[in-house]
């Protein structure tokens, strides 16, 4: 039988009640002034949010949207992506990247990573470059960016636009340079479970490049610059006031927030060797978003640590271009092979700003006895 440590209760991926909890007062107040104020639809809260988080990232313009995967589409039609042109993108990083090109009219070209970071390999990106290259979707992976230089050297070249997906990347570092401000624009999600997350769906598109802002702005309400007259055609696609008056309050705790995540990762890097786990890269500061190792045989470990009362997750279990809605994009299995191993072989342990140092070591001792009886 395996052995439960006591009656200890599991060791959970993520618990979104202690941050409440700890921010109660803040939360509850926010809510309250924004029901009271009576405005729920782009007010006083989403300008105000805009300014505090595009500031935070460096840059000057910001636009809430309805979600990350707006956040990339807009990005892109804002970037000048029109229907027929290629984008660039990643197969590791779940599906939205490829989801938000097909929703911008134009057609996802994937390229392979960088077996160190799990981040877009500038050598691939390069090899991938058409007359039909319009953007690069570079998604800053599990909280720490790419080798953003060389791809932008390239990009520059060649003529690509350059936007970051930064939904796992609230608050990480590229050179001394936060994510975000490192490309033309870069696309955020508020998803409850990021890094900076609300109580539903949110997103944000942070540029330092007015027209692009004001594009973005355009078209997530049916191209309004004056109410009912579309300049250009648009969509639905806004933040809410709750969730901006709740993210304003979020905002202000982030960086210790990502401080927390970034001690329980030390913790376990230092005892985890082991396992792999995708590095912090030298160039980076990583804010570890997820905390990934890489197992040969990983479902038997992630059977082993259920056992034992540790959750974990796997980001992400298949490669965009294996999906049955992609297989039409005609990269068949073979084609990209550090992506496909990634999708075989990665281990997301539990990690989050409130995760006790307790359940840390729990999670430590029960992939150490794995190791010890593999
Ligand atoms: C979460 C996520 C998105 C999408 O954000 P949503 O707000 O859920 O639409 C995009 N890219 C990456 C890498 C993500 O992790």
């Amino acid at each position: 039988m395996p052995l439960r440590s006591g009656t200890a209760p599991p060791v959970p991926f993520n618990d979104l009640r202690p941050q409440y909890q700890s921010l109660r007062d803040d939360i509850d107040a926010a809510i309250a002034r924004v029901l009271n104020g009576g405005r729920v639809i782009l007010g006083p809260e989403v300008e105000a949010f805009e300014q505090e988080f595009a500031g935070y990232c460096g840059v000057a313009h910001g636009v809430g949207l309805a979600s990350g995967t707006d956040a990339l589409s807009i990005g892109l039609k804002a970037l000048g992506v029109r229907p027929g042109d290629e984008v660039i993108t990643v197969a590791n990083a779940g599906v939205p990247p490829v989801a938000a090109v097909e929703l911008a009219g134009a057609r996802p070209v994937l390229v392979d990573i960088d077996p160190s970071t799990h981040t877009m390999a500038p050598e691939a990106f390069r090899a991938a470059i058409t007359t039909r290259t319009r953007a690069v979707v570079v998604v800053q992976l599990y909280g720490q960016p790419a080798d953003m230089e060389p791809l932008l050297a390239i990009a520059r070249q060649r003529g690509v636009r350059v936007l970051e997906d930064c939904a796992q990347a609230h608050g990480a570092m590229y050179r001394g340079r936060r994510c975000g401000s490192v490309g033309d624009a870069a696309a955020f999600s508020f998803y409850p479970t990021k890094n900076l997350g609300g109580y539903g769906d949110g997103g944000m598109l942070v540029t330092a490049d007015p027209d692009v802002a004001d594009q973005a702005r355009l078209l997530r309400q049916y191209g309004w610059r004056t109410a009912y007259y579309s300049e250009i055609p648009g969509l639905n696609s806004r933040l809410d006031e709750l969730q901006a008056a709740i993210l304003r309050v979020k905002l202000r705790h982030l960086d210790t927030a990502n401080d927390a995540r970034r001690r329980i990762a030390r913790r376990y890097t230092e005892a985890l060797e082991d396992l792999a786990p995708v590095r912090e890269a030298q160039y980076a500061q990583h804010v570890y978003h997820l905390y990934v190792v890489q197992v040969a045989q990983r479902d038997a470990l992630r059977s082993f640590l259920s056992e034992r009362g540790v959750s974990s997750a796997i980001h992400y279990p298949i490669a965009s271009h294996l999906q049955a809605a992609y297989a039409r994009l005609g990269t068949g299995l073979g084609s990209l092979p550090v992506s496909e191993r990634a999708a075989e072989t990665v281990l997301s342990l539990p990690l989050f700003p409130e995760l006790s140092e307790e359940d840390a070591e729990r999670v430590i001792e029960a992939c150490r006895s794995f190791l010890s009886v593999a």
